[in-house]
């Protein structure tokens, strides 16, 4: 039996628990968010708002802690959108596929300099009681022309951060995105703050 307290995750997207197991399994026994638990209505105006209203939610139904994340791509070109309606861009339903494709249309034409975008996740760590913690993690890049790539998800095959070779997140292994992802840097924002909590006091 591990002494490691329980850490509840709020997503249920395949995508991304096995990242989140990666990053937290040393420190926390991670379990998946309840299948009988309704989903989240993500109708908050900030990306730390929908994290922290995911989190709460799974909190006080399991009465564990549990951890939320949220992700948007701001577009320079775009005034800041999709931003928090990341996920449904192209609509309610929206697939990764029309999401893309909205995306490049909606820049069709725009040259390098003016594709300017930023992926930004906000992560919450909150108790059953409803306190807890933030962290964000950000990576800037461009929205290529074309989509590049098929690892990932989501816009990966669109998104070529600054820093990296050249690579689109889609022509990236796991492992190379993850140096430099949003949501790997928001971890690690989150691992920090950790590191100055008690975690017996925390469980
Ligand atoms: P969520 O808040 O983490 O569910 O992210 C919202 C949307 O952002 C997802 O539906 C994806 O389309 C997109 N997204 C989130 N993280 C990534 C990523 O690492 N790469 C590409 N797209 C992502």
């Amino acid at each position: 039996m591990s002494n490691r307290p329980v850490l509840v995750l709020a997503s249920a997207n395949p995508d991304k628990v096995g990242e989140l197991i990666d990053l937290l399994g040393d420190r926390f026994e991670v379990q998946p968010r309840p299948a009988d638990l309704a989903e989240t209505i993500e109708d908050e105006p900030t990306l730390t708002g929908n994290a922290l209203k995911k989190a709460i939610e799974v909190a006080e139904f399991t009465g564990q802690i549990a951890l939320a994340d949220d992700t948007g791509l701001f577009v320079d070109a775009l005034d800041g959108r999709p931003g928090v309606h990341t996920a449904r861009f192209a609509g309610p339903d929206a697939t990764y596929e029309d999401n893309v494709e909205k995306l490049l249309a909606s820049l069709d034409g725009s040259p390098e300099d003016q594709r300017a975008a930023t992926f930004r996740t906000v992560v919450a760590l909150i108790r059953p009681d409803g306190t807890g913690l933030t962290a964000e993690g950000e990576v800037a890049g461009v929205i290529t022309a074309t989509r590049r790539g098929a690892n990932g998800f989501g816009y990966d095959p669109v998104f070529q951060p600054t820093e990296g070779s050249g690579a689109t997140f889609g022509e990236m292994s796991a492992d190379d995105k993850a140096e430099l992802s949003h949501r790997a840097r928001a971890m690690a924002s989150l691992e920090t703050a950790l590191g100055q909590v008690d975690l017996s006091e925390f469980g």
